[in-house]
């Protein structure tokens, strides 16, 4: 406890904003379990025009952007701010970077403070959220998914080499591939079950079918703000001014295709199906109070150009993630759902800043909008592990549901809810929001095949080693 005030006292991301006897003119946002207004969380939602418009959550409430900057009641930099999120998306305000987002910040912090002059301007732009939708928040350019979870990495190597589970690079750089943006979607959006090539293990013959090992992810979307110059590497000290915000991802995945597939490139058609992202972006000036050392890993090498004063004190999250499943019998007995694990974002091994600065280091230039899966995120113990493939050990040991059923890989009418927040010891709790989508069968069904193999090399094409790792 000592050390942690000692901590937050030399914490120079807080600010008053995050002060959690704050009380707003809105009653609803005082003592709100997401949206209180410290979180002041970005979205894109559809209007009764049904037009996008940027909004702050606050309360049961979500604030119209665009309706705000009609009227012009913030200087400076807020202002400018105001009039970048007066657009259909998120993007103009991102690319403008830390200072903007916190003048904005502190402004609007001030315009929902108990008392502020602008309440009445504040209040005609108030939307009740449960009369609205939500869109992705941005237009997401690029995504690249991570690893940075070395008890993820760890447990799904532990199924291929017991003995050897780590590869040997996974402590000296932050494992990554380039993934899918066109199909990231906004949570809500159905799963249609893939039909991709898998290899029968009966006839060790590829064959066209639905996938019997859908599964799912449970990760941190992290949110590029400022663009980066291309073949300008990003230092350490300064990936943070580039990191905008987080949200929920879910990174599904099918592992009978990605078993057959991804040797020797990566994931390729087991991932690019679809992704969903929660409806809220918590900035990276929200999570301020939630900024924590990263865990004191042993064998850690001494990376020179991953490593900070910054990064050793503050540059971990203490983001708790949930996992809910829901079958269908479950909702029709109603059953609630049921928890599947929970960890903290603050066990991964690379941080944002890593990340950031890994990935520019050849000159790959990062764009506003742009979306960094962590990987998947579990933690130390059994009730931690972030997806099936790790629950059931590839398949091996169901989970055992309420309802009676149970379940190796998920099943069409399965629910998958991710949900987020954060708390600290001062009473301090935000949300990060949710996001949750139900599986259906394939879109377009068609019978299995069997794919007819070429006279020759058949036989060699058929002996996958399963030597590398699965998950990300
Ligand atoms: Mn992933």
């Amino acid at each position: 406890m000592e050390s942690d005030i000692k901590l937050a006292q030399h914490n120079p991301f807080v600010d008053e904003t995050h002060n959690p006897s704050l009380i707003s003119w809105l009653k609803s946002a005082n003592g709100h379990p997401s949206f209180p207004i410290q979180n002041l969380p970005f979205g894109v939602f559809i209007d009764a025009e049904q037009i996008p418009r940027c909004g702050v959550a606050i309360g049961d409430f979500v604030i119209n952007l665009h309706t705000l900057g009609l009227q012009r009641i913030f200087s400076g930099k807020a202002q400018i701010g105001l009039e970048a999120l007066r657009e259909t998306c998120l993007q103009r305000f991102m690319s403008l970077g830390r200072e903007f987002s916190v003048a904005f910040r502190q402004a609007l912090s001030n315009a929902l403070t108990d008392g502020s002059q602008h309440e009445m301007a504040v209040r005609k732009a108030l939307i009740s959220s449960a009369d609205v939708s939500f869109c992705l928040p941005c237009q997401i350019g690029d995504y690249t998914d991570f690893y940075t979870s070395i008890h993820h990495a760890t447990s799904v190597g532990k199924l291929f080499r017991p003995n050897n589970p780590l590869l040997p690079n996974y402590k000296w750089l932050p494992i990554g591939y380039h993934g899918r943006a066109s199909s990231i979607h906004p949570s809500g959006i159905p799963v249609f079950r893939p039909i991709g090539q898998t290899l029968n293990a009966d006839t060790q013959q590829p064959e066209l079918t639905a996938t019997a090992k859908l599964d799912y992810e449970v990760e941190l979307g992290i949110f590029i703000g400022q663009s980066t110059e291309s073949f300008e590497p990003v230092c350490i000290q300064q990936a943070d001014a580039h990191f905008f915000g987080v949200s929920m991802l879910n990174d599904w995945s099918a592992r009978d295709i990605q078993a057959w597939e991804y040797q020797p490139l990566g994931p390729f058609l087991s991932k690019n199906f679809i992704s969903s992202i929660s409806p809220w972006i918590i900035t990276a000036e929200a999570l301020a109070p939630f900024r924590v050392p990263p865990t004191n890993y042993q064998d850690r090498p001494e990376v020179v150009n991953l490593q900070s004063n910054e990064n050793s004190l503050l540059g971990g999250f203490d983001i708790q993630m949930t996992c809910h499943i829901r079958t269908e019998q479950m909702r029709h007995q109603g059953i609630p759902a049921f928890k599947l694990s929970q960890t903290t974002f603050k066990h991964a091994f690379w941080t944002i800043a890593q990340m950031i600065t890994h990935h520019t280091q050849t000159g790959c230039n990062l764009n506003s909008g742009d979306l960094l899966g962590s990987g998947t995120q579990s933690g130390p113990t059994e009730s931690e592990a972030g997806s099936l493939l790790e629950i059931t050990q590839g398949g091996q040991h169901p989970i055992h549901l309420p309802s009676g059923e149970k379940r190796f890989f998920l099943e069409d009418g399965d629910e998958i809810e991710i949900s987020g927040y954060c708390e600290s010891e001062n009473g301090l709790r935000i949300g990060i929001g949710s996001v949750s989508a139900v599986i259906y069968p394939p879109k377009n069904t068609k019978p299995t095949q069997t794919i007819k193999p070429a006279a020759s090399s058949d036989s060699a094409l058929c002996h996958s080693d399963p030597v590398a790792h699965l998950g990300e």
